[in-house]
Order: C-alpha cells, then sequence, then structure tokens
C-alpha cells in the first residue's frame, strides 16, 4: 500500500519535545554557511590591497580576521550538528521503539510471508537512512541552500555588472536541476531501492545454497533468480542514466561555465580600459566562484537523499500499516480444551487460491489427532490458524466454546504449545533458552523438562552442561538436537493443547527413537495435534485428518482410512514401500 509521504512532517512525528533542535541545527547551519562569507569578503580586500596598492600591513590583519571568523563558523556548524545529531538520535530510537512495539502485536504468519530478512532491514537500515537524514543531510542542505544567496550577494556587492553574467549561468543551472528532480523521480528512487532489496535478498540466499552449487558442480547461473535481479539492476540502471544524462548534462554545463560567464563578463568591461578594479573584480570572482558550483552540486544531491529518506518512511510505514491482531476483552474462558473447526477458509495475501477451504474438524480434549496429506495440502496452514497466525477469512475456529478471537493472546499461548520443524534456538544458554517458554522457572525444573526431552546425552557432552551458551566456539547441535532441545520448552512450558510439526529433516535413526519417546511422553494427557509425514506415527491417532487442496478429503481412524482405499490408503502403501526399499548391492 502506497502511503503518502512529507519527509520531515512524518520525521518531526518521532522527534517529541526534540523537534526544535531540528529547527534550530537548520538555522545554525544555515548562519555558519552566511558567517562563513565574510571571510570571502575579507579575501577581496586583501586582494583589493595587494592590487591597488594600499597599506600592506593591513594584509596581515584581514588575514587573522578571516582565519578567526572561519574558525567561528566552522564552530557554528558543529553547534548545527550537535543538535541536529540529538534530535536524530531521539527520533531513531522512538522509530525503532515503534515499530519493534508494532512487530511484537503482528500475527505471527506476516514474519514467514514478509521475511524476517526484510522487516530487519526497515527496523535497522531504513531508520538509520532517516537518522543520516536528519543528522547530516538538513544541515547539509541548510548550508547548500544558505552558501549560493550569500555568494550572490558577493557577486552583486563587488561588481554588480560581473555578478549578473555570471549568475545567468546559475540560475540555468537551478532550472535544470529542478527539471531533474521531475516527478518521476520518486518512483525511480523507490525502483532503484527494490532492486537493491530484491539483489540482496537473492546474494543472500545464493551465499547460502554455495554448498549446493559446489556439491552438484553447478555455476552461478543456476541460481537464476539471482542472476536475473543482477539483469535487472544492471538494465535499470542503464535506463536511469540514460534518462538523467541530458539534464545532469546541462545541470553541469551551466554551472561549470561560470567561468566562461566571467571570461565574457572581463572582456565586455575591460574594452574600454582595463582598470585595478577590474583586474581585483575578475580574480576575485574566478576564485569564489567555485564555491557556487559545489554549493549547487550539493544542492542537487541533497534532493536526492530526500528521495531515499521518503522512500525509507515509506517502508517504515508499511509495517506500521499492518493490523495487528484484534485483541479481545471479552474476558471468556474456555470450559474444556474441544478445539471446534467450523467451515474455515483462508487464503494467503496476493495468493490466487484459497490455502484451506471450507474446512471443518472437531478435536475431542485429551485426544490425539494427526494431519496428513500431500504437500502443499493445508495442514500447517490449519495449525497456524488454531494458534492465530493469521485470522481466518471465513468460518470460525473455537476452543472450550470461545471462539480463539474471544481469547486474550496470552491465555492462547497459554493454552497451546507448537514445536515447529525448524527449531530455532537464540544465541543465550541452553537453561535461558529452555526457559523462554516459562520465565519464572528454577533451574531443577529446566532440567526436569530437558530429561524429558531426552536431551540429557546433548547436555552430558556439553562442556558448561545447560549453562553452554548456543552459538559459541565448540558448541555445535545437530538439527535433531536442536529440536529436541526445543521439545523441552514445551514439557516446560506444559500447555494442554500440542501442536507437533513432525521433523523429517534429521531423521537418523537415534534421534528419531529418542523424539519419538519424547513425543509420546509430551502427548501424555494432551490435546495433540500432529502435522505427520511419516505415517507409522500416526497408527495409533485417534483421528487421522487427510488433508488435500486445502479441504478434508477423508478422515478417521488408520483402519478405518484403510479400509476406505482411498488416499491414505495410497500414501501408506507408498509409505511402507519407501521404508522397505534399500539399497541394490550388485553381486
Ligand atoms: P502443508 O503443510 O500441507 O504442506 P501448507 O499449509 O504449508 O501445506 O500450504 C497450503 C497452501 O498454501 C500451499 O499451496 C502453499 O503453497 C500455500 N502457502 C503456504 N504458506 C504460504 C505463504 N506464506 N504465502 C502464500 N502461500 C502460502
Amino acid at each position: 500500500m502506497k502511503v503518502k509521504v512529507n519527509p520531515l512532517k512524518d520525521l518531526m512525528e518521532y522527534a517529541g519535545s526534540y523537534g526544535f533542535l531540528v529547527t534550530l541545527g537548520r538555522l545554525l547551519a544555515g548562519a555558519s554557511a552566511l558567517v562563513g562569507m565574510v571571510p570571502y569578503y575579507l579575501l577581496w580586500k586583501i586582494l583589493k590591497v595587494a592590487i591597488e596598492g594600499e597599506a600592506l600591513n593591513d594584509i596581515k590583519g584581514l588575514g587573522i580576521r578571516a582565519v578567526v571568523v572561519m574558525l567561528l563558523s566552522m564552530l557554528i556548524y558543529i553547534a548545527a550538528l550537535f543538535c541536529t545529531h540529538i534530535a536524530s538520535f531521539h527520533m531513531q530510537a522512538n522509530m525503532r521503539s515503534k515499530l519493534l512495539n508494532k512487530v511484537i502485536n503482528l500475527p505471527m504468519g506476516i514474519f514467514d510471508e514478509e521475511g524476517t530478512g526484510r522487516i530487519r532491514r526497515i527496523i535497522v537500515d531504513s531508520t538509520a537512512a532517516t537518522e543520516t537524514f536528519v543528522a547530516h543531510n538538513l544541515p547539509d542542505k541548510a548550508v547548500a541552500s544558505a552558501t549560493p544567496i550569500g555568494l550572490a550577494v558577493l557577486m552583486l556587492a563587488f561588481d554588480y555588472r560581473i555578478g549578473i553574467i555570471c549568475l545567468i549561468p546559475v540560475l540555468l543551472g537551478f532550472v535544470c536541476m529542478m527539471g531533474m528532480m521531475g516527478k518521476n523521480m520518486q518512483t525511480k528512487m523507490g525502483e532503484f531501492m527494490n532492486a537493491m532489496e530484491v539483489m540482496s535478498n537473492e546474494g543472500v540466499e545464493y551465499v547460502r545454497g554455495i554448498p549446493v552449487v559446489k556439491t552438484f558442480g553447478q555455476s552461478v547461473f543456476s541460481f537464476k533468480r539471482f542472476k536475473d535481479s543482477i539483469d535487472h539492476f544492471s538494465s535499470w540502471a542503464m535506463d536511469y542514466t540514460v534518462m538523467v544524462r541530458p539534464a545532469m548534462v546541462r545541470f553541469m554545463t551551466c554551472i561549470n561555465g561560470i567561468f566562461a560567464a566571467i571570461i565574457c563578463a572581463a572582456y565586455f568591461l575591460g574594452r574600454d580600459g582595463i582598470t585595478p578594479r577590474l583586474v581585483l573584480n575578475v580574480m576575485y570572482y574566478i576564485i569564489i566562484t567555485p564555491l557556487l558550483t559545489v554549493a549547487m552540486t550539493k544542492l542537487a544531491y541533497t534532493g536526492e537523499q530526500e528521495m531515499q529518506v521518503v522512500d525509507a518512511i515509506e517502508r517504515v510505514k508499511s509495517i506500521l500499516s499492518y493490523e495487528p491482531l484484534k485483541e479481545s476483552s471479552s474476558g471468556k474462558v474456555p470450559s474444556d480444551h474441544t478445539i471446534e473447526v467450523k467451515n474455515i477458509s483462508y487464503r494467503y495475501p496476493e495468493a490466487t487460491a484459497d490455502a484451506v477451504k471450507d474446512l471443518s474438524l472437531t478435536i475431542k480434549p485429551g485426544s490425539k489427532v494427526a494431519l496428513v496429506g500431500p504437500s502443499g495440502g493445508g495442514k500447517t496452514t490449519t495449525a497456524q490458524l488454531i494458534t492465530r497466525f493469521f485470522d481466518v477469512s471465513a468460518g470460525s475456529i473455537s476452543i472450550g466454546g470461545v471462539d480463539v478471537k474471544d481469547i486474550p493472546q496470552k491465555e492462547l499461548m497459554k493454552l497451546v504449545s507448537f514445536v515447529f520443524q525448524d527449531s530455532h534456538l537464540l544465541k543465550m544458554s541452553i537453561l535461558e533458552n529452555v526457559r523462554l517458554s516459562k520465565p519464572s522457572a528454577t533451574e531443577a525444573e529446566v532440567l526436569h523438562a530437558l530429561e524429558e526431552a531426552q536431551c540429557m546425552d546433548i547436555i552430558d557432552k556439553l562442556p558448561q552442561g545447560i549453562h553452554t551458551m548456543i552459538g559459541t566456539r565448540g558448541t555445535y547441535l545437530s538439527g535433531g538436537e536442536q529440536q529436541r532441545i526445543t521439545l523441552a520448552r514445551a514439557f516446560l512450558k506444559d500447555a494442554p493443547i500440542l501442536i507437533l510439526d513432525e521433523a523429517t529433516a534429521f531423521a537418523d535413526p537415534d534421534n528419531e527413537a529418542k523424539m519419538q519417546a519424547a513425543f509420546t511422553k509430551l502427548s501424555e494427557k494432551k490435546t495433540l495435534i500432529m502435522i505427520a509425514h511419516r505415517l507409522s506415527t500416526v497408527v495409533g491417532a485417534d483421528q487421522i485428518y487427510v488433508l488435500a487442496n486445502g479441504t478434508c478429503a477423508e478422515q478417521g481412524t488408520h483402519n478405518e482410512l484403510m479400509q476406505q482405499n482411498g488416499i491414505y490408503h495410497r500414501m501408506y502403501d507408498e509409505y511402507n514401500r519407501s521404508v522397505a526399499w534399500k539399497v541394490g548391492v550388485a553381486q
């Protein structure tokens, strides 16, 4: 969604009581530029003394005054930067905390959809771009705007005729610059940022995939999307360069053509005789006009920085515009742990088909239910909808007679434990990692949970036991071991409903046996919803739902489903064949 942005007004909202420092900083920066003009006036006087041969002793005094005023101008500029930095740090901090508060209340599914990488980039990089804008670009812009004004005054003051002739190319350059900053430019800046983002994401994907590329002897071209993103950026950059080339050439010609204007002015004014005053003024204008060129170029680039910050703010706003999960204040308490899924449908944003369609299931408290079916059938989505990763588009899900939307998020989280397939451990000790699910737990409770999750063999081999930091040198945990540690979190939390996404990736026999033992133990006296990939684990389930194309194609116990002779029967036969399959040995 495109949101309209006025960069400074938007940023000021985050400045709070420090907003005045931005204005003060800009004023001081402008003042420093004007004070910085005084030494150039003194320079004219020095040249005058030198050329017109007046009291040479004055030169030293004028020189000292020029240096002192220049230092004063620098001090004022430092004070300006000080003000804008303080304001920008507060803005950035406020912006980041607002984003983090927002992110924490977003539906969990958004993190899959948006990509955590993109959200991180917005929180870190886009807010940093706004900080650079306020702390550096705004005072620079004030300097770049005040300098041409001061210089124009100086140029008109000493010899208005040379001044006017010199200002003609400046004005033309200004017009060219305004032409460059046309409306199309902001769209182009957005395209630039998008192209950079896509290239950066694909680059990360490529680096992650290097082992695969090397193993199979492929070249970078096997990463077609990465290559495409670079090609896209390259053709975009070419088009963009060609688009701005005429305006840029005109601008550069005008502002660098001031010297030609001075020479023309000197030629015309010198026709009636070359006076020392004319020599003085021509020399002086030759010295100061490069400053005008630099100031104009800076002014052109501040426009570009402004566009970058507009894009950064748009990205920040795109996160802030997400609807958080609605928190209910109904205070309704589920009467038991029956899960009733009634005619639910869900379609991912921008998807063309429903991931789940008119699905209904009833899961009785304490029962063991398995969701099976072909990949992409909707198992994970259904499990995530029960825990409100997203809200259903149609139908309803209730626990103990209360719609999940009416159960406060904290209560819902207390009711359900979710063990993901791609379990993630944070860079902290194992004790703290497990304790995340119950911060008040004692060390003994954590140890007990680890024991129940069959993790003691892992703990025993680690140098500092449960105090070992994950991610430190020498602590390597396999994927299966990591998942067992995350299982300990679920043991510690001890929620009455357990959703397990059975891992297939770490199926070494030892790990699998331990996982199965832990799963069995964990699901005792609990309602268990298991997303099963290995059909051997679902034979004993009280109810098996076969999900295909987002709907429930079959349901029943293992024996009932085998008798139906449908999808489940076929999947079970295939599964058994794959289990019985052995690598043939040539005799
Ligand atoms: P399963 O767990 O049975 O393999 P999923 O619930 O993961 O199936 O997916 C159901 C359908 O929804 C699939 O067609 C899948 O491509 C689609 N899907 C899953 N996650 C997303 C997502 N984040 N964005 C868009 N479509 C998705």
